[in-house]
């Protein structure tokens, strides 16, 4: 495994299946959450070798005035552009990769959690001993997260279709949270885990 002093709870699953509930109750327990979303900022903030690189790339016009990065213009500009897509991506995954590393090497609770929600989608799957799937039915998973982006069901269901397919994520689960109860239930089901992770990671 990549650390090997440290037992890392890959945490994803769809959009709107409650990651982030489920994060933040591994937080209440005092656990160490790496947030991919967080890194993924960082590493193109203002200053970074980063952004400078995509700002030659891509010229001026994805930047706002201040300038940090305009990701609105940027997620346009390479939406329909696999060439530009890609050689983004070949830039940022390793500079998000390496700066999880470090994350996950200043953690210092039992275990951590990594937090990402496309980390089957970009194989991140090598930086973690387990992975624990947030799961619900897709009719939830669009009700929850239009509701809380206040955006309609069509577009929630095209980031779903862009995602990788449930069955896909289940069967690379270790762990599951079944999130199709009440809220209420999560810390619950999170307290079962945790109790589980602190005995594998004793051992
Ligand atoms: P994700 O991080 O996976 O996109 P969230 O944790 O943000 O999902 O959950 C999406 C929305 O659904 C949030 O507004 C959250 O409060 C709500 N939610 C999550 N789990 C439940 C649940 N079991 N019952 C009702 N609402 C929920």
């Amino acid at each position: 495994m990549f650390f090997e002093d440290k037992f890392v709870v890959g945490l994803t699953g769809g959009i709107g299946s409650g990651k982030s509930s489920v994060s933040k109750e591994f937080e209440n327990l005092a656990i160490d959450v790496i947030d991919a979303d967080v890194i993924a900022r960082e590493v193109v903030l203002p200053g970074t070798p980063a952004l400078s690189q995509i700002s030659s790339y891509f010229g001026n016009d994805v930047l706002n005035e201040d300038g940090s990065l305009n990701r609105a213009i940027l997620r346009q500009r390479v939406f329909n552009n696999d060439v530009e897509k890609e050689w983004l991506n070949a830039l940022l995954h390793p500079a998000i990769r390496q700066r999880m590393a470090i994350a996950i090497k200043d953690t210092t609770s039992p275990y951590c959690i990594l937090a990402v929600p496309l980390l089957i989608e970009n194989n991140l799957t090598s930086l973690v001993n387990r992975v624990l799937v947030v799961d619900c039915p897709e009719t939830l998973q669009i009700q929850r997260a239009s509701r809380r982006d206040g955006s309609n069901a069509s577009l929630i269901k095209s980031i779903i279709n862009s995602q990788v397919p449930r069955e896909t994520r289940l069967s690379v689960a270790d762990d599951i949270i079944v999130n199709d109860g009440s809220l209420a239930e999560i810390p619950r089901l999170v307290n079962e885990l945790h109790i589980k992770y602190l005995q594998l990671a004793k051992n």
